[in-house]
């Protein structure tokens, strides 16, 4: 069966898209939110777009408003698959994996190291099982792609029986959207072998450095919290500033409403849309100017980082809504950078070309590249290769 149903749950929302993989066509996609909080989905095929309010007590009520929506609008909702988005497969989940009640309880246990992502998944698998009882179901773990990672990279020097007890190491998320951009970057180049640094800069933003398909390293950890600076979490911190401030008074509850929700752009300008730090900074606002250069010289620290990890780069790749979309931070993120043979050209960078493109100039030493990212067709092209 081509049809694949992809479903990406969060706490208050299900975001779902229908496709027909035979030519990955897109027949439907949609968006329900405020789940739990009163409730509304839009729907939208090549020749519908409707919105609904309605009340949504749980996630099952979701998954019952979009089938009543698909019903109701078209088109058929008949999927051959299910595929989830499922963030945290800790050690045990290296691919994806066909969901059955050991996945299902295993997803659960693993809520313990991601509280605030794997529960909604959870909810979602649930959900469409009970929806769609005879459609296999399966769960594509953000962390799976990392798995490759070397055990140096994967390693934090603490303790081994500590990290071993609590499964403290490593993980790495948006792995979707790291391997979906490292395959079109490579095939862009024209070279599967490709040693490529991923920057995916987004509300949450991760570099990965990705050496012939793999990964080897990337910048988030045991939780999405580490690596990069993002809209409201920080990325990088000494972990004794944690034990500063809890002994100046701050419990487990206020660090984490500091480091989930006050930090990062939020935390050093009020606001975690970098469209609003560029605006600010472009009118002169020093505020937003530092952030910004915090912001780039984060990335910058990573790009050598990885290119050392890699022992030589062919690709630099930027993606997600700040990575797709902003040639200013792609232009800071650069400066300075030419003695690594990285570079860009002015008007490549600023076209307003929306595609898969090269925007160095011809003849560098390395590609830097623009791919606009889809973890859903990644995740709906697993879904068919397990269990289509
Ligand atoms: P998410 O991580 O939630 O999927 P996105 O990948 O959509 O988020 O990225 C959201 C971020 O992209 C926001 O900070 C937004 O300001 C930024 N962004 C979107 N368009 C632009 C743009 N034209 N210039 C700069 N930043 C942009």
């Amino acid at each position: 069966m081509s049809v694949v149903l992809v479903l990406n749950s969060g706490s208050s929302s299900l975001k779902y898209r229908l496709l027909d993989m035979a030519d990955e066509r897109v027949l439907a996609h949609g968006l329900v939110e405020r789940i739990g909080a009163g409730g509304s989905i839009r729907h939208r095929t090549d020749d519908v777009d409707v919105t609904v309010q309605t009340a949504l007590a749980d996630h099952a009520a979701a998954l019952e408003l979009m089938t009543a929506t698909f019903a109701e609008h078209g088109p058929d909702l008949a999927p051959g698959v299910v595929g989830h988005r499922v963030v945290h497969g800790g050690s045990r989940f290296s691919a994806p994996v066909v969901v059955d009640d050991d996945v299902e309880a295993a997803v659960d246990e693993l809520s313990s190291l991601a509280p605030l992502h794997n529960p909604p998944g959870l909810l979602g698998i649930r959900a469409a099982r009970a929806a769609f009882p005879a459609v296999p179901q399966v769960a594509v773990f953000d962390t799976a792609f990392h798995a490759t990672m070397p055990a140096e990279a994967s390693t934090y020097a603490i303790d081994v029986d500590v990290a071993a007890r609590f499964g403290v190491r490593r993980y790495g998320f948006h792995g979707s959207s790291h391997e979906y951009v490292s395959q079109v970057a490579a095939g862009l180049l024209g070279r599967p072998d490709a040693k490529l640094v991923v920057l995916h800069l987004g509300n949450g933003a991760s570099a990965c450095a990705v050496d012939a398909g793999r990964s080897v390293a990337t910048s988030m950890g045991l939780t999405p919290l580490e690596g990069l600076v993002m809209g409201t979490r920080g990325g990088d911190l000494d972990p004794g500033a944690l034990l500063h401030l809890m002994r100046n008074g701050l419990d487990a509850d206020d660090l984490d409403t500091l480091l989930n929700r006050r930090s990062g752009l939020t935390g050093l300008t009020g606001s975690g849309d970098l469209r609003d730090v560029l605006g600010a900074a472009a009118d002169g606002d020093d505020r937003a100017e530092a952030a910004l250069r915090v912001y780039a010289h984060r990335i910058r620290g990573y790009v050598g980082a990885y290119l050392a990890h890699l022992g030589g780069l062919d690709g630099l790749v930027f993606t997600a809504g700040v990575g797709e979309n902003s040639p200013e931070v792609r232009a800071r993120v650069l400066d300075g950078l030419g003695h690594l043979g990285l570079a860009l050209d002015p008007a490549r960078n600023t076209a307003a070309d929306r595609g898969p493109r090269v925007v160095s100039p011809d003849g560098t030493a390395v590609h830097v590249l623009v791919v606009p990212t889809d973890e859903e067709l990644q995740i709906a092209r697993h879904a068919v290769a397990l269990a289509g």
